[in-house]
């Protein structure tokens, strides 16, 4: 049986990131995903500037453009501006990339149909849908919002799922390409988005409750700002809440979207997504008698905090659109009162 210091289930940026450092630092590390790269994943592809400062490795590569000056719209009198560094990518290459870097540290990749089971008795014993068994210390669910690992060790959590439908669309005169629109007024308890990538604008609404979006919403965003009709539409559920239990456990961490680390006013979730698996190699690595889950406790906390207080401004803030106030005003009270 194949035997391993530590198993990642999903390869996605909350993976790469983890199997990187635990690569670098000379770990036997197995990456296994039900996909094969490149793959496509729902996304607008805005990667924040935080992301691409704290990787371990330069993603100039694959980011088309970076954006400086975000368009918000918080009622349909008038816009603002606010000064944000954006680049924007394609997740399909940018995933890719990253996991090309992390297979250069020794990382092996593994294609799986899923996971079947995984016992924790003496270890990790991951079974896959093949009926493959895979030995570890440690298992990292890395494995998104719908997480396989996350539903095995923690059944009774339900997550809150926000949504988000996305498509591409040609570019056209009248949009902008040095700046993304924001407009809070296309859905209510969301936004929609308007971002011109190097051939194409990628178009998409978000709602903080899964249940209340429909395509026909971001055809009718799409409309409002006369874009052509795509051929395709998708969309994916993203975990922003209700994780009541903590993401770890003896043998499990739990990182990304499968923890609900994502932010819960915008949907973005690949800078939480980098930190929370970096700290998970870190637990790891740092840990005395096989006790990485509650380093990864400690090292998680204040990211979580973090998350918590998002919440709190999401609720404040779509709970007063559409706003008379400017952006930067409404964020700061949500802020002052939140905190
Ligand atoms: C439409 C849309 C637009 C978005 N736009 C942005 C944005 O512009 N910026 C931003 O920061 N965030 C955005 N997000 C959120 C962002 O995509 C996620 O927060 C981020 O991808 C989380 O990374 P992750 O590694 O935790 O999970 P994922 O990126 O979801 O990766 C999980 C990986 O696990 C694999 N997997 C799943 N189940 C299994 C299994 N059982 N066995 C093996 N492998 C498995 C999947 O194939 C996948 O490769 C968007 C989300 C959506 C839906």
């Amino acid at each position: 049986m194949a035997a391993f210091d530590v198993i990642i289930v999903g390869a996605g940026p909350a993976g790469c990131a983890a199997a990187y450092d635990l690569g670098a630092a000379g770990k036997k590390v197995l990456l296994l995903d039900k996909k094969d790269f490149p793959r496509k994943k729902s996304c607008a592809g805005m990667i924040p500037a935080s992301v691409v400062k704290n990787l371990r490795y330069s993603v100039a590569p694959v980011l088309q453009r970076k954006v400086s000056r975000s368009r918000i719209i918080l009622n349909d009198e008038r816009s603002e501006y606010i000064s944000e560094n954006i680049s924007l990518a394609s997740r399909e290459e940018f995933d890719h990339y990253c996991l090309m870097q992390t297979l250069q540290q020794g990382v092996l990749f593994k294609r799986i149909g899923g996971i079947a089971r995984i016992d924790l008795s003496g270890g990790v014993l991951i079974r896959t849908e093949e009926g493959e068994e895979l030995r570890a210390d440690v298992v990292i669910g890395c494995d998104g919002a719908i997480s396989t690992v996350r539903k095995i060790f923690w059944p009774e959590v339900q997550p809150a799922y926000a949504f988000a439908l996305e498509a591409d669309v040609p570019h056209c005169p009248h949009i902008p390409q040095e700046e993304i629109c924001f407009d809070f007024t296309a859905i209510k308890n969301g936004y929609g988005w308007i971002c011109s990538k190097k051939d194409h604008i990628n178009v998409g609404i978000y709602c903080r409750d899964h249940r209340y979006i429909k395509k026909a919403d971001l055809i009718c965003f799409i409309r409002k700002y006369d874009l052509e009709e795509p051929p395709e539409i998708s969309g994916a559920p993203i975990n922003i809440g209700n994780n009541a239990t903590s993401p770890a456990a003896d043998g499990v961490l739990l990182a990304g979207d499968a923890a609900g680390f994502t932010d819960p006013l915008t949907g973005g979730g690949i800078h939480e997504a980098l930190i929370s698996g970096q700290y998970a190699a870190q637990a790891v690595l740092e840990a005395h008698c096989g006790q990485s889950f509650q380093r990864y406790l400690e090292l998680v906390l204040p990211l979580q905090q973090r998350i918590e207080n998002k919440r709190r401004c999401a609720d404040f803030l779509y709970a007063r659109i559409p706003s008379e106030q400017g952006f930067a005003e409404l964020l700061h009270s949500a802020e002052r009162l939140t905190s």
